[in-house]
């Protein structure tokens, strides 16, 4: 296996360990991306340096999960993460070690690591260090349990999901005494918290090889997550991985798609499994409602639909609709998209005449101004060259002043 060339600062911080009498290794994400001959987003460096003595080694650092051997250490404006040789005590809840202890041995710390292509560590003294054959497995495109995959997936359940996600991430396959105890063991992601479901669930949906998506149902482990949306995927399996295979790869648009088979009265039920921020929350049960309509490209229709969502909604719905292959969604796209530009009146807040200009012609605050106002906005959105102020003030005369 070739030499990683490792990033100055990377390197730096592992020489500065050395000089110091400790080891110092890349480990985890980094070293497999590099050996696939993929940019790793981050470093993670594991050393043998207990995080005080990391401390007094560099000027720049703060406290990360010190419990857990980790400080952080800047460098360039870079943060780096950098953890003591670990041993994890015994699991408690399926997630979380009772306690860590730290250790001088790096081949303690791989032992504790989830799969073979994760638990390699590297740097430019001692090489790699690879002692479960996970440069093998790499070669080969395989995901494999560190050790014997059923404890490891009974220690920590969130293994399971992570196998899966990294499966359609690197389009690998899963080895199949692991397998076995990913399905033999699915039932205990109910004890994970919906934020690292969630975040798990999300990296599955924006990866690359979607064709691994049915492990997601396939190893158990979504009946066990919401068997609400279990049951409402069933038989429709085929339909949901080809859209999310189609889709752009927009959170909200991919979770709606993925949730597409659940009835307006029971979404919002679904999605507060997953704590969503408001924003996104919000924008899917938007798509969910929306499902079933199709697509329209009279420019009227365009300009409808995105007042009554919000124009980002709009977007989204068309980005939703083009993975459901509706042909006419691109069109539509940059309909709103010149609507948008042209500043065609979508909200009260465009229009040509304020409430204020209303209670001026004599019309009261209140529900009556509200009823006119909207109909004014209906009018414009329909047709934009009626919003000027010379035509809204005389259609309001015409029609509205009588009323009141
Ligand atoms: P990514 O590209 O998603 O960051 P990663 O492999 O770096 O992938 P991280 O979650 O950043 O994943 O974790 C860093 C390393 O820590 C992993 O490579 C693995 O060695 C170890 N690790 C992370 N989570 C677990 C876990 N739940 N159980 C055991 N080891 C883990
Ligand atoms: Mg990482």
């Amino acid at each position: 296996m070739d030499k990683i060339i490792l990033p100055p600062d990377a390197a730096f911080i592992i020489d500065r360990l050395r000089e110091n009498g400790f080891e110092g290794h890349i480990v985890g994400g980094c070293v497999r991306d590099s050996i696939m001959g993929i940019k790793p987003h981050d470093y993670d460096i594991t050393t043998s340096a207990k995080p005080e003595e990391v401390k007094k080694i560099f000027p720049h650092t703060f406290d990360t999960g010190i419990k857990h051997g980790t400080v952080t250490v800047v460098l360039n404006k870079q943060n780096y993460e950098v953890t003591t040789f670990r041993i994890d005590g015994e699991y408690e809840d399926c997630r979380h070690p009772k306690d860590v202890s730290f250790t001088r041995d790096i081949h303690e710390d791989l032992l504790r690591r989830d799969f073979t292509m994760n638990a390699i560590a590297y740097n430019p003294y001692d090489g790699y260090t690879d002692i479960f054959g996970g440069i093998d497995d790499i070669g080969r495109k395989i995901i494999r349990g560190v050790g014997d995959p059923d404890e490891r997936f009974k220690e920590d359940a969130l293994r399971i999901l992570r196998a899966v996600r990294f499966s359609a991430q690197l389009g690998f396959e899963i080895e199949p005494e692991t397998r076995r105890a990913m399905e033999n063991n699915a039932n205990l992601i109910k004890n994970i918290s919906a934020e690292r479901i969630r975040e798990e669930l999300t990296k599955l949906l924006i990866s690359e090889h979607i064709e691994k998506l049915p492990l997601l149902w396939q190893s158990g482990l979504l009946e066990n997550i919401s068997q609400r949306l279990a049951r409402s995927i069933s038989g429709r399996e085929d339909i949901i991985q080809n859209e999310i295979a189609q889709s752009e790869k927009i959170v909200p648009v991919l979770f709606a798609i993925l949730t597409q088979f659940i009835n307006t009265d029971d979404i919002k039920k679904e999605l507060s499994l997953y704590k969503f921020d408001n924003k996104t929350l919000n924008q899917i049960i938007c798509l969910n409602s929306l499902i079933n309509r199709k697509v329209e490209t009279d420019e009227i229709s365009i300009r409808r639909l995105a007042s009554q969502t919000g124009i980002e909604n709009a977007f989204l719905f068309y980005s939703l609709k083009n993975a459901q292959g509706d042909y006419k969604a691109a069109e539509a796209k940059n309909m709103l998209n010149s609507a948008v530009k042209r500043g065609d009146c979508l909200f009260l807040k465009d229009m040509a005449l304020s409430g204020k200009d209303l209670i001026s012609l004599g019309i009261k605050p209140g529900r009556e101004m509200g009823a006119v106002l909207n109909k004014l906005l209906e009018m414009v959105i329909d047709d934009p060259k009626l919003n000027t102020r010379e035509i809204l003030i005389k259609t309001v005369k015409e029609n509205f002043i009588d009323n009141i």
